[in-house]
């Protein structure tokens, strides 16, 4: 269970906001930040 990439703070400078009925991490650390709820995962159009 390495994958399991959910919206959880990973560092007390990460800060989780939901936009659009998703939830969203933010942080100094690009690493850190992911996004949680999203439907469209692919980028191709
Ligand atoms: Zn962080």
């Amino acid at each position: 269970m390495k994958k399991k990439s959910s919206a959880k703070k990973r560092c007390p400078k990460c800060k989780v906001l939901r936009r659009q009925g998703r939830l969203e991490v933010r942080c100094e650390i690009r690493r850190h930040n992911s996004a949680q709820g999203s439907k469209q995962r692919t980028k191709a159009a």
